[in-house]
């Protein structure tokens, strides 16, 4: 018998006259699929599928995996390095040689005349590690500034610094294999089906197999939040009170692991009755999360054999944030769920290589999780690279949220960003672009010269895309994953490690380090580096790498196996060996809503773009299925206040205003909007952006706006201009 549409305009798939599929891992998110580029009889890249060997993916591709090859032909590519004297002349092309004698001549003379730290550095989450490496090489042992970050900072600092808090590093305990084994899923601000769309597979096949509890915390009924047993609508910003909440009532009803407590961790003595405070009762009106739920969650999670928690940005994004983090890391160790198969916590990442930057980029230290602070690191480093270690500062300097400030008040003047465009993902856009008109010289690294950022720039210089140079990505779960080359970068655009390497020799320092001419002689280095850090990679080469489909770290030399999980033993990177439950007292700073801001002002992601849209921007049927900025309102509330379905409004902050197409729903609370963030002059344009005091993440979840009519011509041209460049 046969099925489906065998008759009637039955589904053709065109002929792509692929004669080669070579292996790559995705560039956009931290899922880390392997993917396969189809290659035509020309060696052009014409199809893209998910590898079927692979772990992490088996096969699948998301949306943006499945056009991720026509990035190789998409319009806005930089060609050539491009210069100018004032931001508002015409760029003119000039050699790569004339480009960086010029960089490294203005960064000496900005150093010079205004002190190290004066030139500042922001690079991303999307170049390869051991391009990360690299530029950590040339901006702390060679460029010498402090100020020295990436865009990280946007998006997974709290996680970091609450995993630091609590286990004495960073590095996500969990991996994907923990679907298989848990008996209940707590997801805290992670609409998984759009975010990650297959890891959201990977739960859900294992939902379908073997049913346990999945419980989302998240304001918004998000798609994740449709597909579970229990949705807790939290008031933005109060996630620690919840779980201060959840301990309180482990510990007053004796569902903690005492055993594991005892062996393995350490408390404040004011711990308990912190948590006093936070009594379900007490938690409820803060929450707005009723005391009966609060208890049976808690309980549900004490008491299942294996619980684990999962969360993104709903989290991270929160002037407590790291609070947020440690709070969920408290949980699962009074529930003696970390290092356990299908227990502990898992921070989904939002960047390919976020994990990249963490590891190695030196950002927030020096590479190999080592820290500034830590004499023996340093001179561990500076011996290692052939240097004086007094180029080093003492503690890390300014981070990418206090790096723009730093710019407005004149003690930074000049700065290069590396793959990133804070011109949209900033919160308060308005502010970064009149912050970016003060740089004496600002330089944009990109593979696209349409980037909205380079509008400031002095210089643009022209960078390879991820398949166009071979080296390795690290995802959420810690596994380095190869990406290849799979085709050549346009006109005279470098791969980025290139680049470092050639603007070091710029430097006196840059000329006594060694900068290795391929990735795989700098991944020699890292394995050397690694030995004996918790991100020991020095069993690993590339080749075990490609074969493998991946590796997660640990991976000592000798090792067969990978490891999974970390902390199995118990033992943590604290000093003392042990983990550090906290104490988390809140306090509400959040910008709330009131008579003259009425609305709360949520942001996330669609599934079909990425980040600020510099790649998904240029993809037709990504477009097609996103092609604006819109904003979803409740429904019940709109036609209360007569705004129409699919009209535009203008929507106004203390900030800025920004006009966008009403959708009803009710994915959203009456007082609550939502805007997709990756949009240009749209929702950052509204955003405040207070920040995490531990991790200087801004919060870009939680402000206030107000609805207003707008002439709907003068609206259409408005929304325009926010979804092209
Ligand atoms: Fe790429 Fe992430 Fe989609 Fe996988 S889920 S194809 S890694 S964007």
């Amino acid at each position: 018998m046969l099925f489906g549409r065998t008759k009637k305009n039955p589904i053709k798939i065109a002929d792509k006259k692929v004669v080669e599929w070579k292996t790559s891992t995705c560039g956009y998110c931290s899922t880390g699929c392997s993917i396969e580029i189809g290659m035509n009889g020309e060696g052009v890249p014409v199809s893209s599928r998910g590898a079927a060997e692979a772990d992490v993916n088996r096969g699948k591709l998301c949306i943006k995996g499945i056009y991720e090859h026509e990035l190789f032909t998409s319009a806005g590519r930089g060609t050539t390095p491009l210069m100018r004297d004032k931001i508002y002349d015409d760029f003119q092309p000039a050699s790569w040689d004339t480009a960086l004698d010029h960089m490294g001549s203005e960064i000496k003379r900005i150093q010079a005349e205004h002190g190290p730290d004066s030139f500042a550095i922001v690079s991303t989450g999307q170049l390869m590690t051991e391009e990360f490496y690299t530029l950590g090489k040339l901006a702390r042992g060679a460029i010498g500034t402090n100020n020295y970050d990436g865009n990280t900072t946007l998006c997974m600092a709290s996680a970091v610094s609450g995993y630091k808090r609590s286990f004495g590093s960073d590095g996500p305990p969990g991996c994907y294999d923990d679907f298989s084994h848990t008996d209940c899923l707590l997801a805290f601000g992670s609409n998984l089906p759009e975010q990650h769309p297959v890891i959201y597979w990977r739960m859900k096949e294992e939902l379908e197999k073997r049913k346990f509890p999945l419980i989302v915390i998240d304001p918004r009924v998000t798609m994740l939040a449709q597909f579970a047993d229990m949705h807790l609508p939290i008031r933005p910003g109060t996630d620690v009170v919840l779980l201060n909440a959840f301990a309180q009532v482990i510990l007053d009803e004796g569902l903690e692991d005492a055993d594991y407590l005892f062996k393995n961790t350490t408390r404040p003595n004011d711990f308990e009755n912190v948590l006093q405070d936070y009594a379900p009762d007490k938690a409820a009106p803060i929450c707005d999360i009723d005391a009966d739920t609060i208890r049976t969650v808690a309980r549900l999670y004490a008491k299942s054999k294996a619980a684990m928690s999962i969360w993104t940005m709903g989290i991270n994004q929160s002037t407590h944030g790291s609070d947020g983090v440690v709070g969920i890391n408290n949980l699962n160790l009074l529930t003696g769920n970390v290092g356990k198969p299908g227990g502990g916590g898992l921070s989904i990442t939002g960047q390919c290589n976020a994990m990249g930057t963490r590891e190695w980029s030196s950002c927030s230290g020096l590479p190999g999780y080592r820290v500034l602070e830590n004499p023996e690191h340093r001179k561990e480093v500076a011996d290692f690279w052939g240097i004086e270690e007094s180029i080093f500062p003492k503690k890390v300097g300014l981070k990418e949220t206090d790096i723009f400030p730093a710019i407005e008040t004149g003690q930074i003047k000049g700065l290069w960003l590396v793959a990133t465009n804070p011109l949209t993902s900033m919160a308060n856009t308005a502010r970064i672009r009149k912050t970016l008109e003060k740089l004496d010289f600002l330089v944009v690294q990109d593979a696209y010269e349409d980037v909205e950022s380079n509008q400031y720039a002095h210089m643009f210089l022209p960078a390879a895309l991820w398949s166009e140079k071979e080296g390795v990505f690290t995802n959420t779960e810690r596994r380095v994953n190869i990406i290849s080359k799979v085709t050549e970068a346009p006109g005279s655009a470098k791969p980025d490690h290139e680049i470092f390497s050639e603007l070091a020799k710029r430097f006196d320092n840059g000329k006594k380090i060694k900068f290795p001419d391929t990735t795989s002689e700098i991944f020699d280095e890292m394995r050397e580096l690694s030995k004996g850090r918790l991100v020991d990679i020095s069993g690993m080469s590339h080749d075990l790498i490609r074969e493998n489909h991946g590796l997660q770290w640990p991976y000592k030399e000798g090792d067969t196996v990978a490891t999974p999980r970390l902390y199995t033993d118990g033992k943590f990177q604290h000093s003392d060996g042990k983990a550090h439950l906290l104490s988390l007292p809140f306090f509400d700073n959040n910008e709330s809503p009131d008579e003259d801001y009425p609305f709360w002002l949520n942001t996330g992601r669609v599934v079909e773009h990425f980040h600020t849209r510099t790649r998904t921007g240029k993809i037709g049927n990504l477009n097609k299925f996103s092609p604006t900025p819109y904003m979803e309102m409740n429904t019940d509330m709109a036609i209360e206040l007569g705004i129409e379905h699919m009209k535009y409004i203008r929507l106004v902050s203390r900030r800025g205003d920004a006009v966008v197409l009403v959708q009803h729903t009710q994915r959203v609370p009456r007082n609550m909007v939502f805007i997709p963030f990756h949009f240009h002059d749209c929702v950052n344009r509204l955003t405040l952006g207070l920040l995490d005091p531990h991790s200087r993440q801004p919060a870009f979840k939680q402000s206030s706006v107000r609805i207003e009519a707008v002439d709907q011509k003068t609206a259409a041209r408005l929304n325009m201009q926010a979804r092209t460049f």
